[in-house]
């Protein structure tokens, strides 16, 4: 259809886009479960999953069908007023998150900050500890809890008081987490930084720390949240309770929406410390309530452990194999990581080519975040197409 019309879409991206991406001369136009399409019908498997918002696949007819319906009763109804869809999404979200009350929003980056800002107002501190190569957003409270310096040195200087500890060391946490700290901040795995998932102990150990110290636990889960990790959310692994939970990508099947999960040490929040236009629409609820339901109804979370223990175990000897190109496979659930000794960018594009869509994750990961309605065969597929490609890249490295 698109080249009967004769736009070159990727050309006027090219014209009129911010210039912030670098993408992949790829044009998708449509998606069904673990599917995507591009402009010339080409399928590909999708391991980007939309970067982890797709986490109950494309265009889930029941996610599909709540937005229709949602669409032509009433999309924009800020919080000034109530509302029958939020009333019900706090109630299904506190509930499945086992906190008491949730701030609505709209990404990632505004969850945490949210979060960031709630701690301070709860604590009356503005110390955060963060940890090296933890990702939390690019906005500027959340740039300053990320560690990553190519994203933080061009917008010097960020806010102050933020401290990075390494991750996984629960002396260098202890020395870092004082009575001036508001929150630490962490991720059960690190996805941007490269898929690296904590210590159980070590997360624990930070959690007492907070408690001791009167800090707050703000657990961010924008990534690893709603049955990525094979659990709804990763830190029910450990048997943590957050103070705080950011979360977004998958809440709402793929529509932008975003929440700070807030339990009970938090305290009392008052009225026009925080808010947003946009959030808690009627829209993102009826989404997310749609969401919720299909991550439920079809255990997405215990498909997701059962999927990534099976992948896990098909790739485990990829280290063994492939001595000289791979170094490491790592990865909770479906969040799934192949750390090479070199860069990442090739093997993505020889992926690409052989109709698998996969991400990367720092410079020398490969990252897959698949739609958790994949099948086992198409995750075969995506096995034999990385072993397919390491081998013939391995190869040419020789030759
Ligand atoms: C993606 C991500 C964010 C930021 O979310 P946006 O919706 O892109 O703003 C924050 N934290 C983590 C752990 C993420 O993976």
């Amino acid at each position: 259809m698109t080249e009967a019309l004769g736009i070159d879409y990727m050309a006027l991206e090219e014209a009129h886009s911010s210039g912030v991406y670098a993408k992949r001369a790829l044009t998708i136009v449509r998606g069904a479960g673990a599917y995507l399409w591009d402009s010339e019908g080409r399928r590909y498997i999708d391991c980007v999953g939309g970067q982890g918002a797709a986490n109950v696949g494309h265009a889930h007819p029941k996610v599909v069908a709540a937005i229709q319906a949602q669409a032509a009763i009433l999309l924009s109804c800020p919080e000034i007023f109530y509302n029958d869809q939020r009333a019900l999404l706090l109630q299904k979200l506190t509930q499945v998150a086992g906190m008491q009350r949730a701030f609505l929003c709209n990404s990632g980056a505004e969850a945490v900050e949210a979060a960031l800002k709630f701690a301070r107002f709860a604590t009356g501190r503005t110390h955060i500890v963060a940890a090296v190569r933890g990702f939390h957003g690019r906005t500027m409270g959340a740039l300053s809890a990320t560690w990553e310096p190519k994203y933080r040195e061009p917008f010097a200087p960020l806010v102050p008081n933020y401290t990075h500890v390494p991750y996984n060391d629960l002396a260098a946490a202890e020395a870092a987490i004082t009575e001036q700290t508001a929150a630490v901040i962490l991720e059960v795995v690190q996805g941007e930084g490269g898929v690296r998932p904590a210590d159980g102990d070590y997360l624990r150990g930070v959690q007492a720390l907070c408690h001791e110290r009167g800090a707050l636990f703000i657990v961010d889960e924008v990534q690893t949240g709603f049955g990525r990790t094979g659990r709804m959310f990763a830190h029910q692994h450990y048997g943590l309770t957050p103070d705080l939970m950011p979360v977004a990508k998958s809440i709402a099947g793929g529509i932008p929406f975003g929440a700070c999960l807030i339990g009970e040490r938090v305290g009392k929040l008052q009225p026009a410390i925080h808010g947003t236009t946009f959030g808690g629409n009627p829209l993102g609820c009826a989404a997310a309530l749609a969401a919720l339901d299909v991550l439920i109804e079809e255990n997405l979370a215990e498909r997701a452990a059962v999927l990534g223990d099976f992948l896990r175990e098909r790739l485990s000897d990829l280290p063994k194999r492939f001595r000289a190109q791979v170094r490491e496979v790592r990865g909770l659930g479906l969040l799934f990581g192949i750390e090479l000794r070199s860069k990442v960018a090739p093997v993505i594009k020889a992926l690409q080519n052989k109709g698998v869509l996969a991400l990367s994750a720092g410079l020398n990961v490969l990252r897959l975040l698949p739609p958790l309605v994949i099948s086992q065969a198409d995750l075969e597929q995506v096995a034999e197409a990385i072993e397919a490609v390491l081998t013939e890249l391995g190869a040419s490295e020789l030759a």
